[in-house]
């Protein structure tokens, strides 16, 4: 399991539930983070696993971060 990212304005991810743990790979970087993300995703599609460094690079998730 991945050191998660740090997020500007979710200081404790985890303990308000907007992360949570998951054995899934992400939809968008291919990965087993280990973490998905579980608030609200803006994207025109909907998806189920979205991990949180994903979420940090930015609105549009990147595929290209390590
Ligand atoms: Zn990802």
């Amino acid at each position: 399991m991945s050191e998660l990212p740090v997020f500007r304005y979710h200081p404790d991810p985890v303990g308000t539930g907007s992360i949570e743990a998951t054995e899934d790979t992400c939809e968008f970087c291919d990965l087993p983070r280990g973490w998905r993300y579980t608030a609200n995703i803006y994207a025109e599609e909907e998806f189920e696993t979205v991990c949180p460094w994903c979420i940090a690079d930015g609105p549009s998730p990147c595929t290209t971060h390590p």
